[in-house]
């Protein structure tokens, strides 16, 4: 790394110092400040799948949460509120709705400075946009990384998001800002990078050697598989199954990339992931749009995991995930959502993604609004493995999102037929959580980052940003 000092001195500007007033509006009632029991009671409407991944809407219901875990879900008149460290009443003010953390399965979070400077909307094509990134790319320290890493992070905390898989150059930059954050992180570390000549398998390799010494969750990321070469593919591929690693990669995201595969290794992305050995359930595919109904369902056969990215796909013209190709297919639990960056999707949320996804897909059939909250959570679960993930249930941990009800955009709803609920949680979009919890922690309370000062953090970015922009300027001048 290359200046340790200036990241220390980094988290230290952001980091939150101030201590806020815990009992606001009387909805928190703290016994201990070391928390590891919590009540969560009265929820007016939980939403959540069932052990068998079945969407219920609970109402009046509360949660008992241990050391991180869940371990009751259960109507409010069969919990007694006595001996909890705290005890969060869901009930008061209008009442809150309560549901799992989003799982977000794709996303560079070391591009968040980036917000702004591609004018991609200005631009015709991806080609254009990804030229333009390689400049920007050249000119990025540790530093910027961080900053870039913290403020993605905590922009998608408050949209409700509790779990990402990001897929960039620099790990450690990545494992700071999670640890900062209180994040559940994969960190999918590029295996080959034209910014950064010292990433390799090798490093990658010794990186998940080391993955238990680390706060975030070491993985594998190639950029494009067809822009690497035989030898670093098999190596990869040996790496994957030696660590049972997961292994993210861009598929078939626009046709020039399905020319271009050919031209280069004279064989399709999908005949690359047959021949090295990546359709197995380890593997992410993202984007997948460019793809033959046959290689569809061998990869749905493969149990691969797909990240869909409808607003990225719309805005660089790529084309339109087969959608309906995959679940006919059987691979729906296999589909979930992701971010992307802020070049390809100003707003850091899954909400407005769901949303993108059912107008995205409406010509053929409309996915219903519990098919699209299955990808924000379960799915998004299955796609990682994550096991403990992306439910209520006892067992689980406990990432949970608390939505404020009488808010613009919940009311007026159906109070008989809760999923109108959930289809004005969708489809209203990109609505703040009012609290948030990562491993049984409050991170977000009354709409505050408990670890992060917001105000501190957004001139900080605003300030690295205008420096990147000049650095990127100077460089071009030079040219
Ligand atoms: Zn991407």
């Amino acid at each position: 790394m290359q200046n340790l000092q200036n990241l220390d001195e980094l988290l230290l500007k952001v980091k939150s110092t101030k201590v806020r007033e815990d009992d606001e509006h009387g909805r928190f009632q703290v016994n201990k400040q070391d928390y590891k029991s919590i009540l969560v009671r009265n929820i007016p409407f939980l939403f959540t799948c069932d052990e068998i991944n079945k969407l219920v809407c609970k109402k009046n219901h509360s949660i008992i949460i241990n050391d991180g875990i869940i371990t009751k879900v259960a109507p409010s008149s069969e919990i007694d509120d006595v001996d909890f460290d705290v005890v969060y009443d869901a009930g008061k003010r209008g009442g809150i709705v309560v549901t799992p953390g989003f799982i977000n399965t794709h996303s560079h979070i070391h591009m968040y400075l980036m917000r702004s400077s591609m004018m991609l909307d200005e631009e015709e094509t991806l080609e254009k946009t990804i030229a333009a990134m390689g400049e920007w790319q050249k000119n990025e320290t540790d530093e910027t990384y961080l900053c870039s890493a913290i403020g993605d992070i905590t922009e998608q905390q408050k949209s409700g998001i509790t779990t990402t898989l990001t897929h960039g150059p620099n790990f450690h930059t990545a494992e700071a800002a999670a640890k900062a954050s209180a994040h559940n992180l994969i960190n999918a570390i590029s295996a080959v990078s034209n910014s950064k000549k010292e990433n390799t398998p090798e490093m990658v390799e010794e990186i998940l050697k080391k993955k238990n010494e680390f706060y975030s969750t070491p993985a594998i990321a190639l950029h494009y598989l067809y822009k690497t070469t035989d030898e670093i593919l098999k190596k990869i591929s040996r790496i994957q199954k030696e660590y049972n690693a997961l292994l993210t990669f861009h598929m078939s995201e626009s046709q020039k990339v399905v020319e271009e595969s050919q031209e280069r290794l004279g064989m399709s992305e999908f005949e690359i992931l047959k021949k090295y050995d990546f359709l197995n359930e380890n593997s992410i595919a993202s984007h997948a749009i460019h793809i033959k109904d046959d290689d569809i369902s061998e990869m749905v056969n493969a149990k691969i995991g797909i990240a869909h990215l409808p607003t990225s796909n719309t805005i660089h013209k790529s084309g339109v995930f087969p959608f309906w190709k995959f679940r006919g297919s059987g691979g729906f639990n296999k589909i979930s959502l992701g971010t992307d960056s802020v070049v390809s999707k100003n707003r850091l949320d899954l909400l407005s993604e769901a949303y993108q996804t059912r107008i995205t897909h409406l010509y053929s059939r409309t996915i219903k609004f519990g098919s699209l909250f299955k990808m924000m959570t379960v799915n998004g679960a299955c796609v990682l493995n994550l096991k403990d993930r992306g439910k209520i249930v006892p067992g689980m941990r406990a990432d949970l999102a608390f939505w404020k009800l009488k808010d613009r955009g919940f009311i007026p709803f159906d109070q008989e037929n809760p999923m109108t609920l959930l289809g004005n949680l969708i489809t209203h979009g990109g609505r703040m959580v009012r609290d948030l919890m990562i491993n049984g922690k409050f991170v977000i309370k009354s709409r505050h980052h408990q670890m992060i000062d917001e105000s501190k953090l957004l001139e900080v970015i605003q300030e690295k940003h205008m420096e990147m922009r000049d650095r990127v300027k100077k460089e071009f001048k030079e040219k």
